[in-house]
């Protein structure tokens, strides 16, 4: 046996060299998630922050080319008024899941609810077919708690477009990875029905989103499958998605701040219509613990009206308010002077 001694200086010396060097060039080495040099990521004239999630891309074009074709060819063309109103009903269950559920019971916790309403809240929320749960609340707890930085998901300072949907299209801001394992969403698993969703998510996302609503227009009035796939699985999902993103993109950008003038969420009325009373986004962001998400406009807050129903059965109670002590300190130091003047024009509607 041959044992080659080398001096200890000398071993130590040659394995730093080796470990605090870049590998030679003509050495192949795949780097993960590897940074562009200007640290930007290009895809011909476009420039992003992180890399683009192609898959993504290409999913969310499929389906909203197709829903825009299918919206002339079977909602405005033809005209087929039994999809229509079974397509509204649908969508308001939907919102009803991600306002209700995902949003104002599961992240803020604006109202507790007994367990026939968790039901209902799971089975709406699945028929909206968006993240689970727990990524929902995890991104919008983030979204709340570091607002307009690198670490909001969907951070309105990166533009409109990438406050609305293409936050759903790159990766994730390293910031928004590491600010996100700070937020504690342990109360969600807590929930055994929660935790059941959460194991069997996908399968919950395809019957309760596509498949179980497709098949019941056919059953229930005759209606044709392709208009009750184009329907369900293209028009209402699409118009149902993009109502969300409405929140993130449009109440982040376009209206006014009666409560808190240095935030960017603001009143917008538009978007309360699609978005079941969540546009009233400067209130929400003031006050996100409230169940109404909102003081003013509740005409248009239908899951408002609803939770308040839930509350008058006894299935929703502890339901939070702001007090009106509150809201006027808020309004009288840090509003924008246009409370008063929206108090004139909803009593005069
Ligand atoms: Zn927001
Ligand atoms: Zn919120």
């Amino acid at each position: 046996m041959t044992v080659t001694t080398t001096k200890a200086s000398e071993n130590i010396e040659s394995y730093i060299s080796l470990i605090s060097h870049e590998p030679p060039e003509d050495l192949k080495v795949e780097k993960k998630n590897a940074q562009p040099k200007d640290g930007k990521y290009k895809f011909l004239f476009w420039e992003f922050e992180t890399p683009v999630i192609w898959g993504n891309v290409i999913l969310i074009t499929i389906f909203h080319i197709i829903a825009v074709y299918a919206l002339f060819e079977h909602f405005i063309v033809i005209r087929t008024p039994g999809i229509i109103l079974y397509c509204l009903i649908l969508g308001g269950i939907c919102g009803f899941g991600i306002t209700a559920g995902a949003h104002r019971y599961w992240t803020h916790r604006s109202y507790k609810a007994k367990l026939p309403l968790r039901v209902i809240l799971l089975i709406c929320y699945s028929c909206a077919g968006q993240n689970s749960i727990v990524q929902w609340v995890r991104d919008h707890r983030v979204h709340h708690k570091f607002s307009e930085t690198d670490a909001d998901p969907h951070n309105s300072n990166r533009g409109f477009f990438f406050s609305h949907v293409g936050w759903l299209m790159t990766k994730k801001h390293p910031e928004v990875l590491s600010k996100g394992k700070t937020i504690d969403c342990s109360d969600l698993l807590e929930d055994p029905l929660v935790a059941f969703h959460e194991r069997h998510f996908m399968l919950f996302k395809i019957l309760c989103c596509f498949i179980v609503p497709t098949i019941i227009p056919p059953f229930l009035y005759g209606e044709t499958w392709y208009t009750s796939i184009m329907g369900v699985c293209f028009v209402r999902y699409v118009v149902s998605l993009n109502s969300t993103w409405a929140v993130n993109s449009f109440a982040h950008f376009y209206g006014n701040k009666p409560y808190d003038k240095r935030i960017r969420p603001v009143e917008n009325t538009g978007v309360s219509l699609f978005a079941m009373g969540e546009g009233y986004h400067n209130y929400h962001h003031t006050f996100p613990w409230d169940y109404r998400a909102a003081e003013l406009g509740m005409a248009l807050n239908i899951t408002t009206l609803w939770l308040d129903f839930f509350g008058k059965i006894g299935w929703a109670y502890d339901l939070k308010v702001g007090s009106d002590e509150l809201k006027e300190s808020m309004i009288m130091n840090h509003g924008d002077g246009t409370y008063h003047k929206k108090i004139e024009d909803t009593k005069s509607e």
